[in-house]
């Protein structure tokens, strides 16, 4: 067993990555037959790390990249290095939306489960300018497995469900992002179509070097994720 992220900061963030996709691929194999067949998107989580890390990964075949500071993602989405090295970059926010407005939409903090239909529905009906792709959680951490599979996943699944009965929709169209370094391949076995993974890829994140970082997003439970539109 290895701390997360010693692996990459001895060997390099080609051979951490590479490792991530085999990892993730054994999860995909190990998933029951009546789970929709998704392959999972990894989101190579590269909050804290430099531009040089970004286009190491980027290098080694990887295109989706998040962040959850909106002014990091600001930055290096305009950095004239990523601009000029990686042209199919695509980002996603995963952290808290500050404007006003959405951060009402959002209650800040994220959905309780029982919003989550109505707010869905809201957005649908009265947001044209959003589109509704799925559900984001992080789950209880240290959760221990041999109790049985993680409750937080096993929420947002029944979410879905319940989603598509009342909106009459096929499973296959909404995601569920969920799975982080320590947890990806149980949620990839429970059905997460998106994967958000730093550390493990990109080594461990040092925060001392940093001015304080807004806390409030290291207490969220429920952040949202906001992809790149294609
Ligand atoms: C930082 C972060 C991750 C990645 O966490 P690791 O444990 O480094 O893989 C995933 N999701 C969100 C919302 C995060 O803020």
């Amino acid at each position: 067993m290895w701390r997360a992220g010693s692996m990459s900061a001895e060997l390099g963030v080609g051979f951490a990555l590479r490792a991530v996709n085999e990892r993730v691929q054994q999860a995909v194999a190990r998933r029951p037959r009546d789970l929709p067949a998704i392959q999972p998107r990894l989101v190579a989580v590269s909050k804290t790390k430099p531009v040089e890390m970004v286009i190491e990964a980027y290098c080694h075949g990887q295109r989706t990249f998040g962040e959850n500071y909106v002014q990091e993602l600001l930055e290096k989405a305009s950095n004239p290095k990523i601009l000029s090295s990686c042209p199919e970059i695509k980002w996603h926010f995963i952290g808290h939306l500050q404007k006003q407005n959405v951060n009402k939409l959002m209650g800040k903090h994220g959905l309780l489960p029982s919003e989550t239909v109505s707010m869905v529905e809201h957005i649908n009906a009265k947001c044209p300018s959003l589109e509704f792709v799925g559900l984001m959680t992080i789950g209880s951490f240290g959760h221990d497995l041999s109790q049985g599979p993680n409750p937080d996943f096993q929420v947002l699944l029944s979410l879905r469900e319940e989603l598509c009965k009342k909106l009459s929709v096929p499973p296959e169209q909404v995601e569920l992002s969920m799975g982080m370094s320590m947890d990806f391949q149980h949620a990839i076995e429970v059905g997460s179509t998106n994967v958000r993974v730093g550390s493990t890829i990109f080594g461990e994140r040092d925060y001392s070097k940093k001015p304080p970082l807004d806390k409030s997003a290291a207490d969220l439970k429920t952040p949202v994720e906001v992809a790149q539109a294609h």
